[in-house]
């Protein structure tokens, strides 16, 4: 066994209580409506009496890659498809990364990162990301191979905007990847950088705006010879025949996504006021979660209490974010009960 292996330690994803238990659950920031009907239907055609599943899905997932392609305005060379977005962080990590060689990312922000680094043996720096917005340390010229950006950031809620992120490309020697999961959500995203800097590569997720983290489905927007060499290591069947259609059922009914989204804006704003009304802290969010800090700041205790009445939020122990919590924003109900909880807590 690799050294890297035996000493790394597992990632440890959100908490899936099982199915059929009674509980509200904020924790992972999935969607709380259902995807396009359309999906359904696509699942289900494809699906048939069974018997289309007895050969190989496409290895490229060509008409998924179509369909993204049409709706963020690249050609489908410079699109690849994923078995999640976080296929492609680990694709990425291997195609730019050696062992011993450095990638970095901000603190706070997604910590599956870190496990994924671990994986290839390679070297991890981090960048303080203040509540502000602010990246504390990045230096003039950054050499490492890989800086991820998660924005909107996760779990902070706060995005960066394409000036910054092309001022941040521009003092990079390696490659920008700039985690858009949550972009479905936010006022503004980098697709555009992708084609401006040669070292911006843009990751997506069906798994929040679209409801389908059940799916597993991601996608990249890179330069047509970053997809290439991604397509090299990936596993040649990534996507199977349902996620297939899935995936293009899902990009074609934006009227679908849009309503969706601006559901759970709403009720993030709504949300977001009710919590200050009861003197939390928020930061400013574009995301489908806040980042919310209790007045006694102890992130633990509020936690603690919604755990037992049900309600299921992701409290982080990590110093830098013990002071609060992640709430996923659910629907509007989920989203009352929680308050009148939160009253009663105190
Ligand atoms: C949820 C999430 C992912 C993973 O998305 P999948 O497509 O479900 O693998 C990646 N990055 C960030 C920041 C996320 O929050």
């Amino acid at each position: 066994m690799r050294d890297a292996i035996k000493q790394m330690s597992k990632y440890v994803p959100g908490f899936q209580p099982p199915d059929g238990e009674q509980w509200i659950k904020l924790n992972t920031n999935e969607n709380p409506y259902p995807p396009s009907p359309q999906v359904a239907e696509a699942i289900r055609q494809e699906l048939g009496d069974g018997g289309s599943l007895r050969k190989y899905p496409d290895p490229p997932s060509q008409s998924a890659r179509e369909a993204a392609a049409d709706l963020y305005g690249y050609d489908p060379d410079w699109i690849i498809m994923a078995n999640g977005s976080d296929e492609l962080l680990n694709n990425l990590i291997r195609t730019f990364v050696g062992e011993g060689e450095e990638l970095a990312y901000l603190n706070p922000s997604y910590s599956y990162y870190a496990t994924l680094a671990a994986i290839q043996g390679a070297k991890v720096k981090t960048f303080t990301l203040t509540e502000e917005g602010e990246i504390a340390d990045f230096p003039e010229r950054y050499r490492g191979k890989l800086f991820f950006l998660t924005s909107p950031n996760a779990p902070l809620g706060i995005s960066f905007d394409n000036d910054r992120i092309a001022e941040l490309a521009g003092r990079c020697d390696g490659v920008l990847v700039v985690d858009e999961a949550y972009a479905d959500f936010a006022e503004i995203n980098a697709l555009d950088l992708v084609g401006q800097h040669d070292n911006v590569i843009v990751t997506r997720t069906f798994s929040k705006s679209y409801g389908l983290a059940g799916m597993r489905l991601g996608l990249a927007i890179a330069r047509p010879e970053v997809v290439d060499a991604l397509d090299k290591i990936r596993d040649h069947y990534n996507i199977d025949r349902l996620a297939q259609v899935a995936a293009v059922a899902a990009l074609k009914d934006q009227d679908y996504l849009q309503d969706t989204v601006q559901k759970i804006c709403a009720t993030r704003q709504w949300f977001a006021g009710e919590l200050e009304t009861l003197g939390y802290a928020l930061l400013p969010s574009q995301a489908n979660y806040v980042f919310a800090i209790p007045p006694d700041r102890n992130g633990k205790r509020v936690y603690d209490a919604l755990f037992e009445r049900k309600i299921l939020v992701r409290f982080f122990s990590d110093p830098a974010l013990a002071h609060g919590l992640r709430i996923s924003i659910g629907t509007r109900e989920e989203m009352e009960t929680s308050v009148a909880a939160l009253k009663e807590i105190g």
